[in-house]
């Protein structure tokens, strides 16, 4: 157990800032505040984004050689895992999620460092023979500012996703921290800060999304716009970048599928029903929100699964329990009230629907529905909590069909014994990540993102080392050849 500062700052050009207003955060597993967070406001984001305007145009990431980048990335590593156990009880006392997840997030802020360390010294470009009389190649360079929104349910880790590889490719970067969970992502700052990065190069401000995240991705100094949140706020978003053509990484929201076959191993579909669907209380965007089962095994995992919820240890993160809190008062009514509209559509409420009455804080009982048609609401959004819809199929064809019958396209999965099944529908899933036989098997080095209203522009592995930089090409006539 760690004391937790009552109020915390703003990273600006090398500088802890304090602002005029505060924004409370909240402890989810109890509803009382917990500490509060200088408000960001719209002077604060024009200073950090000429702050990192001035440190891209003097190229200070990429003047010295790559070793040198490789030498801040893991320092920043080596400090994020020495911060990693306060970090993580923060973490945890601001966002509702276990103490184990929350420390989770931390070692993998502090591997994404690693990874794209190893990384910052490989960005080479290519030689384009074409023919006596020429010399053509291509170079990498950094897209220059890089803003950054990042939303509350993995905070931590998810600015290091994308923050470790733009500043591998030399970027410099204007983050904004999420409202209701930003001081994670201070205490990651505070770990970055020591690696000593020119001034400049990393800037972190918490505000309300639609004043200061809106400013800052239509601001005239910002040249990439990397969004992880809600496909709304995407949109909003993606209007502005279009005025000024800024690219953009979008990671979006899902409607995630797992195909279960009658010969599936039970074991490891059960726990991957656990993790899938109960991590993080169900605010994962990659979530396993539907289970697609075969009929002649239908009942017997319909029952499986209730057993499954109904057994889950709850409580708040601290404890380590199987099921957290939910982030706020208006993600359980939100929650709550898609489960009431999936009753009134005809589906059948297996276990849960509803918040924990006799608790405090925000506790979403896990919930099941069962005999769910597809196209019911239920099934086509985003729920964002611990609530699983289970969907009865025939045959291979229909279950591919159910599964690519949304508009989201995150992550799919697929349980079976049989290889080329797998095979065929990883092929026909319409997804950018297929899992077989274990949801989230993956990691740093997978390469991740959607398709559809899920998103587009890959995170995570070599490939998103490409999303944070331009390729410029260069041609040279030889005299004499
Ligand atoms: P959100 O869209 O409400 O907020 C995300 C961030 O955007 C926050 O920092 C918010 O302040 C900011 N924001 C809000 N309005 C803005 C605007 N007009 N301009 C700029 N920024 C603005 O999302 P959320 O509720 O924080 O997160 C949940 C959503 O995020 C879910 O839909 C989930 O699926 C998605 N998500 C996706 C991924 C992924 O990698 N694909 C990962 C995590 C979460």
């Amino acid at each position: 157990m760690f004391e937790i500062k009552p109020h915390w700052l703003n990273y600006i050009d090398g500088e802890w800032c304090d602002s005029a207003r505060c924004l409370t955060v909240n402890n989810p597993a109890t509803g009382a505040p917990l500490a509060t967070v200088a408000e960001a406001g719209i002077a604060d984001a024009e200073q950090a984004l000429a702050a990192a305007r001035r440190c891209a145009d003097r190229a200070d990431l990429t003047r010295a050689r790559p070793a040198q980048r490789v030498t801040w990335m893991l320092r920043i590593a080596e400090e994020i895992r020495a911060v990693a156990d306060m970090g993580a009880w923060v973490l945890c006392q601001e966002n509702g999620k276990s103490l184990r997840d929350a420390r989770d997030e931390f070692v993998e802020a502090a591997r994404y460092f690693e990874y794209y360390a190893g990384l910052a010294d490989k960005i080479e470009g290519t030689s384009i023979p074409l023919g006596h009389g020429y010399m053509d190649f291509t170079v990498y360079d950094p897209m220059g500012v890089s803003a950054q929104i990042v939303p509350w349910n993995f905070p931590v880790s998810i600015c290091a996703r994308s923050l470790a590889p733009a500043l591998a490719a030399g970027n410099a970067v204007v983050v904004k921290s999420p409202e209701l969970s930003p001081l994670g992502m201070c205490v990651l700052f505070q770990a970055i800060e020591k690696a000593g990065l020119p001034r400049g190069a990393v800037n972190l401000l918490c505000g309300p999304g639609r004043e200061i995240g809106s400013h800052l991705v239509s601001h005239r100094h910002v040249d990439q716009i990397v969004f992880t949140g809600s496909v709304p706020t995407g949109q909003a978003i993606l209007r502005n970048a279009a005025e000024r053509a800024i690219p953009s990484v979008m990671e979006l929201g899902g409607k995630s599928a797992a195909l279960v076959f009658a010969d599936a191993d039970r074991k490891q579909l059960l726990d991957s029903v656990k993790s899938g669907i109960f991590f993080n209380a169900g605010q994962v965007c990659s979530a396993m929100s539907r289970l697609l089962v075969q009929r002649e095994i239908y009942e017997e995992v319909v029952d499986a699964v209730v057993g499954l919820a109904e057994g889950l240890g709850v409580g708040p993160g601290h404890a380590d329990p199987d099921l957290t809190p939910v982030i706020s008062a208006r993600q359980l009514d939100g929650i709550e009230a898609m489960c009431r509209r999936a009753v009134e559509e005809g589906a059948r409420l297996a276990t849960g629907g509803a918040a924990f009455a006799d608790r405090a804080g925000y506790f979403m009982q896990p919930t099941v529905f069962r005999d769910v048609a597809p196209t019911m609401n239920i099934a086509q959004e985003e729920v964002f909590g611990p609530v699983l819809a289970v969907i009865p199929f025939d045959t291979e064809e229909e279950a591919l069909a159910i599964a690519n019958g949304t508009e989201f396209g995150l992550v799919a999965g697929v349980f079976t014994q049989d290889i080329s099944r797998a095979m065929r529908c990883a092929r026909r899933l319409r997804a950018g990540q297929v899992f077989v036989n274990e949801w989230y098997a993956g990691g740093i080095e997978t390469p991740f993102g959607g398709i559809g209203l899920s998103g587009f522009g890959r995170e995570k592995g070599q490939e998103a080392l490409y999303s944070y930089v331009r390729t410029k090409n260069v041609g040279i006539r030889v005299a004499g050849e």
